[in-house]
């Protein structure tokens, strides 16, 4: 896609978003005060678990781009920070395409930083709502292949939509858009790990109006069903799949899974 600056929509910055409070947790300089009010409450461990988070999309985009995966759909991409997934696959297969697609408006402003690949890939961004997963598909279409394996990625996304807003049929019907052999990649806050921790973290989030659904293990494992869960399974972020097959050395209440549509 070509950035026409001029058709940006306006960013908010008299309420905390998602995108910018994350971004505050990993570090990023792309936030407002508004956003580092609600971040620079929430306890220390919430920024262990964004980098957490962050290092698991590291691993599993690179674990895809080895298996021969070589379409990536990531919803929910966030504000570019480095190494960002289309840099991490191409790096391994350079003829990657990655479609980006995130709702926050500011998420768009910096998607230059996502567009910038090699002259062998493509990638594109699309500012779309996981609630509307049939315009992201539609768009998709332009850029993917849906005849062949696609990695969708969800990563510290659909803690954002709560059970009412339809979380797990929004999940069934995308991944009931990709051919077998895709997967689906999904990293999510659990409610059930350090539950007083996430209890905290929710009660912030929500005096900053955003709105956050933490699941337990049982809830978040349901977005993978009747998909194939590779090794290990659904794990902590910490524990998911490390080629040095060192044991996690920290503890994290994200859940993670990479799993394989049949
Ligand atoms: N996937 C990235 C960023 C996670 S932060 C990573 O794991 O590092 C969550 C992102 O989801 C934010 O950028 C936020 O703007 C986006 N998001 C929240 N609700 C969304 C929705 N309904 N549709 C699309 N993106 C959404």
């Amino acid at each position: 896609m070509t950035i026409d600056r001029q058709s940006f929509p306006p960013l908010d910055t008299s309420k905390a978003h998602p995108a910018r409070v994350y971004d505050w947790l990993l570090g990023g300089k792309d936030n407002y005060p508004v956003d580092e009010a609600v971040a620079e409450k929430l306890p220390p461990e919430a920024r262990d678990a964004a980098r957490q988070n962050r290092e698991f999309m590291h691993r599993a985009s690179a674990w895809l781009a080895e298996q021969g995966v070589d379409q990536f759909l990531d919803i929910g991409t966030g504000i570019p920070t480095q190494p960002n997934l289309h840099q991490i696959v191409q790096g391994i297969t350079p003829s990657a395409k990655v479609v980006y697609t995130d709702n926050d408006p500011i998420v768009l402003r910096h998607a230059e930083a996502l567009l910038v690949s090699r002259p062998e890939g493509v990638t594109d961004y699309i500012q779309a709502d996981v609630r509307q997963p049939q315009d992201i598909v539609q768009h998709a279409r332009h850029i993917l292949d849906f005849s062949r394996p696609i990695a969708l990625s969800l990563i510290a996304l659909m803690h954002f939509i709560p059970d009412d807003q339809d979380a797990h049929s929004i999940v069934r019907n995308l991944v009931g858009t990709l051919p077998q052999g895709s997967y689906l990649v999904l990293s999510h806050a659990s409610s059930d790990v350090y539950p007083e921790l996430s209890a905290q973290v929710t009660a912030e989030y929500a005096k900053g109006g955003i709105q956050l659904g933490f699941r337990t293990r049982a809830e978040v494992e349901l977005f993978f069903d009747g998909l194939d869960l590779v090794s290990p399974g659904l794990v902590t972020a910490t524990e998911w799949f490390r080629t040095d097959r060192a044991p996690a050395q920290e503890g994290s209440g994200i859940y993670a899974g990479v799993a394989r549509v049949r």
